[in-house]
């Protein structure tokens, strides 16, 4: 191995120990680990029915309290579908319901109309094509805008795998693309850490569209995003719907305004009103729990 080689082998061992360190430091449970994990044989998700995502009476209780009651909601393959509700109407235990990270105490959650996603545990139900992308970002802040998609492409394969770890053509160019696409071409050598708060937002969803997932849930993601950076993503995520199915959880009425079709409304656990934004905003029970009962 020549001096050279042999110098990038121990750069690339170093950042590879620091991703692991910052791996090991995050602490919010399920998403990042579970979406690093390697795409292995997976069943194929059977959207014959018209389904990409099926739930019906789903419940759970904490402590006797009924966060999700009776929940029944599905997707469509391709749709982009907007989730809004007051505070506490059970949005986040829903995602963490359909990613396997809360056990549902009843009711059925399909991926397609065979892929049962209560007998799944959460690493699995990412393998199965499911990205979940949590509010904060969790980039790894001291690793390049490049290196944090290349690093979403790795898996559990250990330092000595990962050190040697080479894209293929194909995947160095869907990586090219999705620069793009997230609007990160031209800060793809900036370390992580340096980016504005949207353009990490950006580079996370990046990472998981690495893994081309089949369904993306994505909670509150224009929260804290600048007017300019929250129209970008309203784009991005219009560029994404048709190839991938999206969920959308957010309170930014602009924003649903701009990327919705069909806007769910959450209250108490359940679904209270379903349609157009400008439907569910003439609805008498939605403005009511709007302006507080
Ligand atoms: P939303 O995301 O719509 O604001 P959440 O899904 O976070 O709502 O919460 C729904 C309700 O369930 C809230 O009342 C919340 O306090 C409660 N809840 C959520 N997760 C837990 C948990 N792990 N333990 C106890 N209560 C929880
Ligand atoms: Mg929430």
């Amino acid at each position: 191995m020549t001096p050279d080689l042999l110098d990038e082998g121990a750069q690339r061992l170093e950042r590879s120990r620091a991703a692991q360190a910052a791996r090991s430091g995050n602490t919010e449970s399920g998403g990042r680990a579970a979406g690093f994990s390697r795409l292995v044989t997976s069943p194929e998700v059977d959207i014959t029915h018209g389904r990409i995502l099926y739930l019906e009476d789903v419940s759970v209780s904490f402590d006797g309290f009924k966060a999700i009651n009776k929940l029944s909601l599905d997707i469509a393959p391709g749709e982009l579908r907007c989730i809004i509700g007051p505070n506490g109407a059970g949005k986040t235990t829903m995602m963490d319901i359909i990613t396997g990270k809360t056990r549902p105490d009843a009711g059925q959650v399909f991926f397609g109309s065979t892929i049962d996603l209560l007998r799944y545990r959460e690493s699995e139900i990412a393998q199965l094509g499911i990205g979940r992308k949590f509010q904060k970002p969790t980039v790894f802040e001291q690793l390049t805008v490049f290196e944090n998609l290349e690093l979403a492409l790795k898996t559990d394969k250990g330092v000595q795998a990962s050190m040697f770890f080479r894209l293929d053509s194909a995947q160095s160019d869907r990586l090219a693309a999705l620069l793009h696409t997230i609007h990160l071409a031209e800060s793809v050598g900036r370390l992580a850490g340096t980016l504005s708060h949207g353009q990490k937002q950006w580079l996370e969803i990046g990472m998981l569209l690495m893994q081309d997932p089949k369904l993306l849930l994505l909670d509150e993601p224009v929260a804290g995003m600048t007017d300019e950076e929250t129209e970008r993503t309203a784009e991005l995520f219009l560029s994404l719907k048709g190839q991938h199915s999206l969920m959308v959880v957010e309170h930014d009425m602009s924003f649903i305004r701009t990327i919705s079709e069909i806007v769910t409304v959450l209250c108490d656990g359940a679904v209270l009103a379903q349609g157009t934004l400008d439907q569910v905003q003439a609805d008498e029970r939605v403005i009511e729990v709007y302006l507080g009962r």
